[in-house]
């Protein structure tokens, strides 16, 4: 398990900015998480200005 990215990410770079462990950069249509670095913390959830982050 891991959060990913949906396509409604705008690449405001906001979740990657609370990330506790450096999971989320920036890919290259989308942000994107790594899911073998991602703990499942749910910290970059609320941040998302469009709900494009979520528990897989
Ligand atoms: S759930 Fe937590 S660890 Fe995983 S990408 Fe979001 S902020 Fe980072
Ligand atoms: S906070 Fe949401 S819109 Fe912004 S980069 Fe992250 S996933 Fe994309």
């Amino acid at each position: 398990m891991a959060h990913v990215v949906s396509d409604e990410c705008v690449s405001c770079g906001a979740c990657a900015a609370v990330c506790p462990v450096e999971a989320i950069s920036e890919g290259p249509t989308k942000y994107v998480v790594d899911p073998d670095t991602c703990i499942d913390c749910g910290a970059c959830e609320e941040p998302c200005p469009t709900g494009a982050i979520a528990a897989e």
